[in-house]
């Protein structure tokens, strides 16, 4: 029986793309390392009828198949699990950019396209494609819709949902749809465009995808801000969005102990006023004017936000080497915090005029728990994003921290984000980490909601099984 699936993989994509031996870790294992699956096979097709014939042969066989990208999801959803009996299916051999229409402002691509390549195709032709995430080298467009990606200009450009005007897919029965004319407006009915966004591979498999472009603005500049609260970083936001308007594309906060780990651990780089500040923003403009107008407007605000003391010293970026200096800072913290040890990671949403008293009251509830603990928070404020992570007292042993500690952690995290109305994901997605801690925040009816819509569309629970929403 598995033998003559094999087979029938090895004719519908080519023996060469069907991998059953050698070192497969780079499929089977997931990007931090948590989690080691056993795929029966690793299959790569080429084209969209490719992955069509492969999902019709292991529907048939009634074999489940786990889509990837680039295998940088961060929530254990799209390696294999230990059976050794699902296939995973790879969509990175699918690259191509098949058409961009600049009229339209759409540009049409496969999912396997590398997120840091579709960005270029679109500059090639004069335009802008906004989403950014640290991961741009290694994700792919079909996982960044299959998660709906966040990143850094969320802001003003919106999540990989808001930058997409069409889907082709793979539904679970091995049928192609074909939605990827990119229209604007289109109301004949459900959209099953913003179904399949964010379902993480459990609903079918995306294989291209047409995007929305925008026009490159004259300018971007980058200014980085010391603030003394995180309430003062909220109205700083405030007064972004009021005195930049559609300019302001980026609004970053990171707390002073996780700007500590990046001094310490890569003291090559110079993070701005580390010692006297309790945060850092970093904040970016872009401007459809000009460089200078840019400046301006920056410095009309930052010189407002000393004024009124919401701010207590800033820098804008005199270049374009100096604003990715100060974003790269922003962008080492997550290794730096690895570098300091094993820690535990949230990725939560709160209204943003919250997340004040939700840090407040948090943190000294973890303060209580477990006397020392490190905070190391930092995210899209702009987004009300935190990546609220924990890290192990000083000179404690992280390992048992983590062992010992991170039920604790998770469930007094949790619990104040529910309470605050919040996400227990924000842009990460849920995969298998979180599969079953969505029962406990996320109401009854939606999840009875969502199982409905998973097994209609995949009655036989072949796509991506137990992430997302168990059946
Ligand atoms: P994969 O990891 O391969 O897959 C992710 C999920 O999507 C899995 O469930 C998989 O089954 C499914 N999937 C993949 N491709 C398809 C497809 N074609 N059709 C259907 N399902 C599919 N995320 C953010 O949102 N914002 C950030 O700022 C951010 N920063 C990151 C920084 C780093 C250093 C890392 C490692 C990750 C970061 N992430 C971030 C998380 C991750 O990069 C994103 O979720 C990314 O969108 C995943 O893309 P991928 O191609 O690697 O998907
Ligand atoms: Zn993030």
């Amino acid at each position: 029986m598995t033998a003559a699936l094999i087979e029938q993989l090895r004719a519908a994509v080519g023996p060469a793309q069907v991998l059953t031996e050698g070192d497969l870790t780079a499929w089977e294992q997931d990007w931090r390392k948590r989690v080691r699956g056993k795929a029966l096979a690793v299959v790569r097709p080429g084209s969209t009828a490719e992955v069509a014939a492969v999902v019709r042969a292991c529907a048939a066989a009634g074999v489940s198949i786990v889509p990837q990208g680039g295998n940088t999801g961060l929530v254990c959803g799209g390696v294999p699990d230990e059976s050794g009996r699902q296939v995973l299916l790879s969509l990175q051999r699918m690259t191509a950019v098949r058409s961009v229409d600049r009229e339209n402002l759409t540009m049409t691509v496969e999912a396997g396209c590398i997120l840091h390549t579709v960005q270029p195709a679109a500059d090639g032709a004069g335009l802008l494609f906004p989403l950014s995430l640290a991961a741009e080298g290694s994700c792919t467009i079909g996982g960044n819709l299959a998660t709906n990606a966040g990143g850094t200009q969320v802001v003003r450009y919106g999540n990989a949902r808001e930058l997409c005007l069409g889907l082709e897919v793979v539904n679970a029965q091995g049928e192609v749809w074909d939605g990827l004319a990119g229209l604007r407006k289109d109301n004949t009915g459900y959209d099953l465009r913003q179904l399949f966004i964010g379902s993480e591979g459990t609903l079918g498999i995306i294989t291209a995808a047409t995007l929305k472009l925008y026009p490159r603005p004259a300018a971007a500049l980058t200014a980085w801000a010391a603030v003394p609260s995180m309430a003062n970083a909220v109205y700083l936001l405030e007064l972004a969005h009021e005195r930049l308007g559609a300019g302001l594309t980026g609004f970053e906060v990171m707390g002073q102990f996780a700007l500590s780990l990046v001094a310490r651990h890569h003291p090559q780089l110079r993070v701005p006023f580390v010692q006297d500040s309790p945060w850092g923003v970093l904040i970016e403009n872009s401007d459809h004017e000009s460089e200078a107008h840019a400046r301006g407007q920056f410095e009309g605000l930052l010189e407002a936000a000393i004024e009124m003391g919401l701010v207590t010293d800033a820098v804008v970026a005199e270049n374009l080497a100096q604003a990715h200096q100060l974003w790269h800072v922003r962008e080492t913290i997550p290794l730096a915090q690895a570098e300091e040890g094993l820690n535990i990671k949230h990725d939560i949403s709160v209204p943003i005029s919250r997340i004040p008293a939700f840090c407040e009251e948090t943190d000294a509830l973890l303060a209580a728990a477990i006397p020392g603990v490190r905070l190391v928070n930092f995210g899209h404020l702009g987004d009300g994003n935190l990546h609220y992570n924990v890290q192990a007292p000083e000179h404690g042993d992280a390992l048992a921290f983590l062992n010992e500690k991170e039920e604790q952690v998770n469930a007094i995290v949790h619990d104040q984000v529910h309470k605050f109305d919040g996400s227990i994901s924000a842009e990460h997605g849920v995969g298998s980490l979180k599969v079953d801690k969505l029962p406990l925040y996320k109401s009854a009816v939606a999840l009875s909601m969502m199982r409905s819509l998973k097994l209609a569309l995949d009655p036989k629970n072949l796509l991506n099984p137990g992430r997302v929403v168990r059946i």
